[in-house]
């Protein structure tokens, strides 16, 4: 599987601020991504991407927190047997395709591994998708699961997004702070994200 070059890659660059367009364009790529996968290979797909308020949707420490958590979500895919997995590191955000056969109930792997999402340190940021072959999202409400909370206080995030509680701006840095505290007690050597 070939990475799509006309995207724009985040590559050496620290940070490229997305626009509406750009993520419109990235949300469609994704989705096209998903049916040609679920088309050719006729299996379940596990994604996964970051969760990060405002423009910026990759940078240095963005990236890291990623890797982090991708390595746990495939050492907790393991038990399903996957067949491959496909990254993805476009400036709209980095992304993960873990491709697992069918055999596997959906529900029970969305249910697995919401828990990544509910306990890990930085879950919070993480988005764990499960598409089923028929290229139906499952979803938190199909488990009964409560919605997301907001980052910043214990609303649901939709309502606070929708009645603006917060600014980008608050969102955003907290965001990077909590990963970078996240970084510094998990990791000795922590220079490559002093800039952040
Ligand atoms: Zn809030």
């Amino acid at each position: 599987m070939k990475e799509n070059k006309e995207y724009p890659e985040a590559g050496n660059k620290l940070e490229t601020p997305i626009g509406q367009k750009d993520w419109l364009e990235a949300m469609e790529l994704r989705a096209v991504t998903q049916k040609i996968v679920i088309t050719q290979f006729n299996v379940n797909i596990v994604m996964f991407t970051m969760n990060i308020p405002g423009p910026i949707k990759s940078n240095p420490i963005i990236q890291a927190i990623f890797q982090e958590g991708l390595m746990e979500l495939l050492k907790r895919c393991e038990c399903y047997n996957p067949i491959a997995f496909l990254e993805k590191n476009p400036a709209t955000g980095p992304e993960a395709y873990i491709l697992v056969p069918i055999t596997n109930s959906c529900l029970t792997v969305k249910k697995d591994l919401l828990s990544l999402e509910n306990q890990h340190p930085m879950g919070r940021w993480f988005d764990i998708d499960v598409i089923s072959e028929k290229k139906t999202k499952i979803s938190r409400s199909d488990l009964k699961e409560p919605p997301r909370r907001c980052f910043l206080c214990d609303k649901p995030a939709k309502i606070c997004r929708r009645e603006g509680n917060h600014s980008i701006d608050e969102l955003f840095a907290y965001t990077i702070q909590q990963m970078q505290s996240y970084v510094r007690e998990t990791h000795n050597d922590t220079k490559c994200f002093e800039l952040f």
